[in-house]
C-alpha cells in the first residue's frame, strides 16, 4: 500500500491516510485547472447553465485541494480542528457539486416550472441537512471523531456525506429516467454509461480499501457534457468558430451591446477552391488589428468577425480602412468575388437565421467585390422591410378577401380606334397602419419570395370584380379590367377554381376580367402557363402578355401561347429616344404580333412623340402617364362613358 512508507507524525492519524493516495486528487486539480483555462480562453458562452457548469468545475477543484490538504495535515500535523475543517469542506463542496449538477440537468432538459420547484426544494433540503450534519457530527461526536482514548472513530458507511450523495444520485436518476425524452438520446446514453463507470470505480476502489477516486468520478459526467453540449468547434483551416457557436453567441449578445460585425462572403461555392492559406490570411488580417475579436465561419465562404467596440473609436471607419488597404492587397490575388458588410449588433439579430437575413438584405443591393458600412438609414430600411413582411404575413394568415390594407388603384387604357377609355389595369398598393402607402416595388418581391403573393392577387381580383359589378350597375360602358398575376402563383393548387369562384360570387361576367401574365422562365413554367391560358380562354377571360421586351424572350414559346393582347414594355419605348434602329425593331415585332392576331398595347406612354411612335407601331391601346396616372379604383368611373 502506498501509505506504507509514509512517516506519520501522529501515529493515531495513520488510520486516516490508510487507503488514500493524493495522486488522484492532484490529477483532478490539474485537470480542473486545465479545463477552466480552456473555458476561459476559447469558450464564448455566458448562459446561466454554462456558468453553473464552470462553477462546478471550480468547486471540484476546491474539493480535491481540500482533500489533499486533509491528507497533508494528517501526515504532518497534530491538529484535529484543521482535519475536521478540511474534511467538512471536502464533503460540502462535493455536495454542492452534486446539487449544482441537478440544477444544471434541470436547465438542460428545460424542466417545467412546477417540477423544477419540487426538485430544487428536494435538492436544497438534502444539501442543507447534509451540510449541517457534516458540521455537527464532530461536535456531537458522531460518524467521524476522536474518541476519549485518542483513537479516530470513522463510520465509513453511514456518514452524512455518503447518505446525501446517495440521495442526490437517486434524484438525478429519477430526473434522467423520468424525463429521458427531453435529453438528447445520445447524451443520455453516454451519461448513463459514465454513471455506471463511476459506480464501478468507487466500488472497485473500496474493495481494495481505496477512497481516493470519489471526487475524480464527479469529473467524468462533466467531461461528457463539456464535449457533447458545450463544445465550440474551431476550424483549423481558418481558425474560426463554427455555425452553432455563432448562433449561441448571437443569442447571448444583448440588445444595446457594442458589438460590431465585419462580415465577408465569397460569392462562389469555394469549398473546393478556397486554399488553406486564404483562410489563415483572413484570420491574421483581422486579428492583427482586433486582438480580442472572435472570428466565426458560419457557412462555407462566409466569415464574421465580432468586435467588442466599447473601447474602439469609430470602429466602422477603422474596419473600412482595413478592408480598403490590407484586405484588397492580399485578396485581389485570389480573384474570388466577395462582398463585405460592416454593421452593428441589432436587437432583431439574435440568431444565425436572422443574422443571415440582415446580411443578405444588405448585400442584395451591392455589386460584387464591394464593401460598405451600414448606418441608421440602412437599419431603418431593414426594419421597414421586416414590418412590411410581417404585415404581408398577417394579411395572408388573416385570409380575408376584403382586407382593408390591400388597395386597388387603376390605370385607364386609351383605345386608339375609338379614342376613348374602355379598359383599365388594376395595380396593387398596401396601406399599412405604421407606414401608410407602400408601392409594389417594395412589397411584390417580398410577397413573391415568401409565398404571400397569391392571396394578394385574389384580394385584388375580388375587389376589382366588386368594382366591375358597381360600374355595370351604374351603367358605365367599358370592355374589361385586367389584373396582374405573378408567375410564382400559377402552380398554386385549385388556382382556376378559386379564380372562377371569386368572379362568380361577385356576379360579373368572365369577359369583363382580363389577366396579365409575364413570360415563363423555363419549360415547366411554360407548361403551367399554357394550360392556364387554355382554361382562361374557355371561360372567356381575356389574356395579356405583360412586359414584353424585358423578359427572357424565348420567342418560340411566346408565340405558341396565343394570348389576346401583348403589352410592350415601357423600356421598348424609351429605347426609341436614343437609338434610330429601335423604331425598326418595334415595327418588326408589332407587325409579327399583329399578323398572329394579337392586339398591341404600349405601356408607359408619357409624351406626344411617344404616342406617335406607338401609333406608327400598330398600337391598339395606349397606357401611360400621358393619359392618366393610376387612380384609386373608385375614381375610375370618371374615365368611362355612361350608358345614356
Ligand atoms: P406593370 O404590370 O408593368 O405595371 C405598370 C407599372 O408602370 C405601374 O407601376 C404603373 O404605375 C407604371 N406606369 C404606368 N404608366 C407609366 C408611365 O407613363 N411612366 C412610368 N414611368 N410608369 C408608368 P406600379 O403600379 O408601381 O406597379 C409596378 C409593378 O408591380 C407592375 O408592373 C406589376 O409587375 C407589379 N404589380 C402591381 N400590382 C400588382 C398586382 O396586383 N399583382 C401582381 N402580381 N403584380 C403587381
Ligand atoms: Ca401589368
Ligand atoms: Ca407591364
Amino acid at each position: 500500500m502506498l501509505t506504507n512508507n509514509i512517516i506519520v507524525r501522529n501515529p493515531s492519524n495513520y488510520v486516516l491516510i490508510r487507503g488514500y493516495s493524493p495522486v488522484a486528487d492532484m490529477m483532478l486539480i490539474v485537470l480542473c485547472g486545465i479545463l477552466l483555462l480552456i473555458l476561459r480562453e476559447i469558450f464564448i458562452k455566458k448562459s446561466k447553465s454554462f456558468i453553473i457548469f464552470k462553477v462546478s468545475i471550480a468547486l471540484l477543484c476546491a474539493a480535491a485541494l481540500s482533500n489533499t490538504c486533509f491528507y497533508y495535515t494528517a501526515v504532518n500535523f497534530n491538529n484535529d480542528l484543521l482535519l475536521h475543517i478540511f474534511k467538512a469542506f471536502y464533503h460540502i463542496t462535493l455536495m454542492l457539486v452534486s446539487s449544482l449538477y441537478i440544477t444544471y440537468m434541470m436547465m438542460l432538459i428545460k424542466l417545467p416550472k412546477k417540477e423544477t420547484r419540487i426538485i430544487t426544494s428536494a435538492s436544497y433540503a438534502i444539501l442543507i441537512i447534509g451540510c449541517t450534519a457534516e458540521i455537527m457530527c464532530p461536535i456531537l461526536r458522531y460518524s467521524f471523531y476522536r474518541s476519549e482514548d485518542g483513537e479516530w472513530v470513522r463510520n465509513m458507511i453511514v456518514n452524512p456525506f455518503n447518505v446525501s450523495y446517495i440521495l442526490f444520485m437517486i434524484v438525478l436518476l429519477v430526473i434522467m429516467l423520468r424525463y429521458r425524452r427531453r435529453i438528447p438520446e445520445k447524451l443520455l446514453k453516454v451519461l448513463l454509461v459514465t454513471e455506471f463507470i463511476c459506480v464501478a470505480i468507487v466500488v472497485t476502489a473500496s474493495c481494495y480499501g481505496h477512497t481516493s477516486f470519489t471526487a475524480t468520478t464527479a469529473l467524468l459526467p462533466i467531461l461528457d457534457i463539456l464535449y457533447m453540449v458545450h463544445a465550440n468547434v474551431y476550424s483549423l483551416k481558418t481558425g474560426a468558430l463554427n455555425a452553432s457557436s455563432f448562433d449561441e453567441y448571437l443569442s447571448q449578445t444583448t440588445a444595446g451591446s457594442k458589438i460590431y460585425y465585419m462580415c465577408l462572403k465569397f460569392d462562389t461555392d469555394i469549398e473546393f477552391t478556397m486554399p488553406d492559406e486564404l483562410g489563415k490570411l483572413f484570420y491574421s488580417f483581422w486579428r492583427k488589428h482586433f486582438k480580442k475579436a472572435l472570428l466565426f465561419n458560419p457557412a462555407t465562404g462566409f466569415f464574421v468577425l465580432a468586435v467588442d467596440s466599447t473601447n474602439i473609436d469609430n470602429v466602422a471607419q477603422l474596419g473600412l480602412d482595413l478592408v480598403s488597404t490590407d484586405f484588397r492587397k492580399h485578396f485581389n490575388n485570389y480573384r474570388i468575388p466577395y462582398r463585405i458588410v460592416l454593421f452593428e449588433h441589432l436587437d432583431f439579430c439574435t440568431n444565425l437565421r436572422q443574422f443571415y437575413d440582415v446580411f443578405s438584405y444588405f448585400t442584395d443591393s451591392m455589386p460584387v467585390n464591394s464593401y460598405m458600412a451600414c448606418d441608421e438609414p440602412d437599419y431603418r430600411a431593414y426594419r421597414n422591410m421586416m414590418y412590411v413582411k410581417s404585415q404581408l404575413r398577417d394579411i395572408y394568415l388573416n385570409g380575408s378577401l376584403d382586407d382593408e390594407r390591400v388597395i386597388v388603384y387603376c390605370q385607364p387604357v386609351h383605345n386608339v380606334a375609338t379614342g376613348r377609355f374602355d379598359t383599365a389595369e388594376s395595380l396593387m398598393r398596401l396601406s399599412l397602419p405604421d407606414t401608410g402607402m407602400v408601392y409594389p416595388d417594395v412589397f411584390i418581391p417580398l410577397a413573391e419570395k415568401y409565398g404571400y403573393i397569391h392571396k394578394l392577387s385574389m384580394i385584388i381580383l375580388n375587389k376589382t370584380c366588386r368594382e366591375i359589378h358597381r360600374l355595370n350597375d351604374e351603367g358605365y360602358l367599358f370592355s374589361r379590367i385586367s389584373v396582374n398575376l405573378s408567375i410564382h402563383e400559377l402552380a398554386e393548387e385549385h388556382f382556376i377554381d378559386e379564380f372562377k369562384d371569386i368572379v362568380r360570387r361577385n356576379n360579373v361576367s368572365f369577359e369583363s376580367i382580363a389577366v396579365e401574365l409575364t413570360e415563363s422562365r423555363n419549360d415547366t413554367e411554360y407548361e403551367i402557363v399554357a394550360e392556364l391560358v387554355r382554361q382562361f380562354r374557355q371561360l372567356g377571360v381575356c389574356t395579356y402578355l405583360d412586359d414584353f421586351g424585358t423578359g427572357y424572350s424565348n420567342f418560340d414559346r411566346i408565340l405558341s401561347l396565343k394570348l389576346d393582347v401583348v403589352k410592350f414594355d415601357r423600356s421598348l419605348l424609351l429605347m426609341t429616344d436614343n437609338d434610330s434602329n429601335s423604331e425598326f425593331i418595334l415595327d418588326y415585332f408589332s407587325s409579327a404580333f399583329e399578323k398572329l392576331g394579337y392586339r398591341i398595347l404600349y405601356e408607359g406612354v408619357e409624351t406626344d412623340a411617344q404616342e406617335a411612335i406607338c401609333i406608327a407601331g400598330h398600337a391598339d391601346y395606349l397606357q401611360g402617364y400621358k393619359f392618366s396616372k393610376p387612380v384609386p379604383i373608385e375614381d375610375l368611373s370618371k374615365f368611362f362613358t355612361k350608358n345614356s
